[in-house]
């Protein structure tokens, strides 16, 4: 699928492009940091979109893109990042999210 990758905001070790994430939870389960999660979102046709909750545990592992079947997420280069190391902390959040149904832990039962 031909589709443009968005700028890269700055600053930041993910950013998504939002028109083109169908919410297939895909990324956020290939996570090992529990940096992503859904969101409800009802001006989004599938009523939820990607969300980056914890950038700043993202270890820059590249999964997310790599896995995103609409290009709709993007990691940073090495070079314009540091990213985190991975913690246990960040792994029993992915844990958890995962057992969320994926939904992010900050949104749990809200609409
Ligand atoms: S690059 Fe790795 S750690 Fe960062 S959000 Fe993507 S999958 Fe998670
Ligand atoms: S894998 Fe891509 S399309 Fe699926 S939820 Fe993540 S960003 Fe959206």
């Amino acid at each position: 699928m031909a589709s443009a990758m968005i700028e890269y905001p700055g600053n930041v070790p993910v950013w998504v492009n939002r028109d083109n994430c169908k919410a297939c939870d895909i990324c956020v389960s290939v996570c090992p940091s529990g940096v992503l999660g859904m969101r409800y979102d009802s001006t989004s046709t599938l009523g939820a979109i990607i969300s980056v909750d914890h950038p700043e545990a993202c270890i820059g592992c590249n999964e997310c893109e790599l896995t995103c079947p609409d290009f709709a997420i993007y990691v940073a280069d090495k070079k314009e990042y540091k990213f985190a190391k991975l913690t246990d902390d960040a792994k029993a959040r992915q844990a958890a999210i995962v057992a969320n149904n994926y939904m992010s832990l900050d949104q749990q039962g809200v609409k």
